[in-house]
């Protein structure tokens, strides 16, 4: 006997009909013996209607009020839900948040959750009745019941939260596709699902197209070790399994709130090397790493920054053990990059770096806190270190640095966000990792399912693929190159609340009246492109950079996969599979098992594709997605 959390969607409950199906479902779940908490979501549409019928009203309608209005399409699925299962003579309850004790912080519209009080669960679970939660909200104060809500989309977050809280065998979210797709099914046809995927893998995903999870509630899943299956309510399919490796044990308490970021990852021993002025146009990126690739070169940070004129900066790092050769195949393909477009007059050079070192700070929590890689940057600064790259990720932000900084860096970092546990040194695949965590926790592991964790050679090199066509990039030209400059940058920006996505450092410098000046280019999502770009048009005079471009015709593809870890040819095989359908890459940042591109916003479908098929994901499953 198990105790399962099930958690519904709005179209799953959107009609009495869906609801009784629902109820079949968790009564022969309960039926088999398991303990069952089910959290629903409002009906449909339903919230979208209520959030329409405020606007009526008010055209900035209070947020107190509008958690008051919100929550009430949850009571009414609770309700029905529950007696549907009666129906079928299954003792059931419904309860709202606050009747649960769902304690979350204060804030409307977006509340996170810090603990969940789970006697009176338990109390009707040992009487043997279902207990069907309302998703998605919950109380600031057991005292005077405020109601908040957690954001839209906010009921996978609940279900996962008192999965954990409850010390659930597992959760499964039901939903309207079969699971975790390779890649969006409405623009990609031939998308397939997964049976596997890890905690880490979903949560750079954050932005697959379906959509399927709230980053938060993997988040809670990874951070406890939950096991999350996303499986559909239509059918008797297995779905998808989502393993966690299993973290120390944490405390129940400021459950969501706890830790930003839970480690601080290192490599003392790269070495950087840059093409500056490589011709802008389709295919270089696919021929350098093509290249490297053919020489079995293994390397970690990719970056491309924005181009300049018609030519454009690459660089990447690699273990210095390797530099040699990765130079002389930089060395040695540069003047072919200059004659293939015949921009002679450019001089293409090759400068390499031979003491560097990375450093990351790595965590789930930093999804939606703007103020995370500002806080790093400000520590690097606080202790004089001036940062040469950087590429960042969903769940990490990576800077590379001069090596003798590294120890300096590590301690400043642990210090900053509180990190106890020892910093990680790279390059470990994340794959090994994850084994590695795994094999301490087998011991806890009392699932009923068989969370087989694979091993590092099973991981697929590249699970997913994914679009994001709702971003812009902004560029901050001549920004003077000393230590602080990002620090001030994204501090700026994460006051105004705006969360920066892929951050990029230029290689190529600029003196501008004796100063060493470099570009630095970064995405956010297009709700906050004016307000950014108002934010740090204001500073520009104090902090003495040059013009902000912004550009909004821009797509964001990438490659998520912890097997890509120490193989090379990944990024090559991307490459070129946007180089053969001649589309250009404007910006490349990379994490161990991330790769991303930013091309022009009409190609970003096609790049879609030709890079899920290059991948060898496409299938001939038939994927059907409910409206
Ligand atoms: N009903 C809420 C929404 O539509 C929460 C949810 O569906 O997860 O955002
Ligand atoms: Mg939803």
């Amino acid at each position: 006997m198990s105790l399962v959390v099930q958690k519904y969607g709005g179209t799953s409950v959107g009609s009495v009909e869906r609801i009784q199906a629902v109820a079949q479902r968790a009564s022969a779940t309960a039926q088999k013996g398991n303990s069952l908490v089910v959290v629903v979501s409002a009906m449909g549409k339903t919230t979208d209607g209520l959030v329409k019928l405020a606007r009526e009203i008010s055209t900035n309608p209070c947020r107190r009020e509008m958690d008051m209005l919100l929550s009430t399409g949850e009571q009414v699925s609770i309700a029905l839900l529950s007696m549907a299962l009666k129906e079928l003579g299954q003792p059931a309850i419904s309860l709202t948040g606050a009747q649960v004790g769902i304690v979350t912080e204060a804030q409307h519209s977006h509340a996170r959750i810090l603990h969940i009080q789970t006697e009176r669960i338990v109390r009707h679970l040992n009487e043997g009745k279902v207990v069907v939660v309302a998703g998605f909200q919950g109380i600031s104060s057991t005292e005077e019941l405020e109601i908040t809500t957690l954001g839209r989309g906010g009921s996978d977050t609940s279900a996962v939260a008192l999965a954990a809280s409850l010390g659930a065998d597992r959760c499964e979210i039901y939903t309207d596709v079969p699971g975790i797709l390779t890649t969006d099914p409405r623009l990609v046809p031939d998308a397939q699902l997964m049976e596997e995927i890890t905690s880490d893998e979903m949560l750079e995903l954050a932005s697959l197209g379906a959509k399927v999870l709230h980053p938060r509630a993997v988040e809670i899943a990874r951070n406890y070790g939950m096991p999350l299956v996303v499986l559909s309510s239509w059918t008797d399919e297995p779905g998808t399994l989502v393993v966690s490796p299993m973290s120390q044990p944490r405390s129940l308490r400021d459950l969501e709130i706890a830790r930003s970021v839970t480690t601080v990852e290192f490599d003392p021993d790269q070495a950087k090397v840059a093409l500056l002025r490589v011709p802008d146009c389709p295919g270089v990126a696919a021929r350098l790493f093509g290249e490297i690739a053919l020489q079995e070169l293994d390397v970690d940070l990719i970056i491309q920054s924005i181009h300049e004129g018609n030519t454009n900066d690459i660089a990447f790092t690699v273990n210095s053990a390797i530099l040699k050769r990765a130079e002389a195949v930089a060395e040695a393909i540069a003047p072919a990059l200059r004659s293939q477009t015949g921009t002679d007059s450019q001089e293409a050079e090759v400068m390499v770096d031979r003491n560097v070192a990375k450093i990351s700070i790595a965590g789930a929590g930093m999804i939606g806190r703007p103020g995370i890689a500002a806080k790093m940057f400000t520590a690097l600064a606080s202790a004089g270190i001036n940062i040469g790259m950087i590429s960042t990720s969903e769940v990490k932000v990576s800077c590379v640095i001069d090596a003798q900084d590294c120890d300096s860096a590590i301690a400043i970092l642990c210090q900053t966000f509180e990190i106890s546990s020892s910093p990680i040194q790279i390059p470990v695949s994340s794959a090994e990792v994850l084994v590695l965590k795994d094999k301490e926790s087998s011991r806890k592991t009392s699932t009923s399912l068989n969370v087989g964790i694979p091993t590092a050679k099973e991981l697929p090199s590249v699970r997913g693929v994914a679009l994001d066509l709702n971003q812009v990039r902004l560029a901050i030209r001549n920004v003077p190159d000393h230590p602080g400059m990002a620090a001030q940058l994204f501090g700026l920006l994460a006051k105004e609340n705006i969360s920066v996505d892929m951050i990029i450092q230029s290689q190529r410098c600029r003196v501008i009246d004796g100063n060493p000046t470099r570009d630095i280019a970064f995405t956010v999502s297009q709700a906050d492109a004016q307000a950014a770009q108002m934010t740090l048009q204001q500073a520009a005079s104090i902090l003495g950079y040059g013009t902000i471009l912004l550009d909004q015709e821009i797509a964001k593809v990438s490659i998520v996969g912890a097997g890509m870890v120490g193989q090379p040819g990944v990024a090559t095989r991307m490459f070129a599979a946007l180089a053969a359908e001649q589309i250009n890459i404007q910006m490349i940042a990379t994490s161990e098992i991330k790769i991303s591109c930013v091309v022009n916003k009409e190609q970003g479908v096609s790049a879609l594709k030709a890079i899920h098929s290059a991948f060898g994901l496409a299938g001939s499953q038939k994927i059907e997605v409910r409206a």
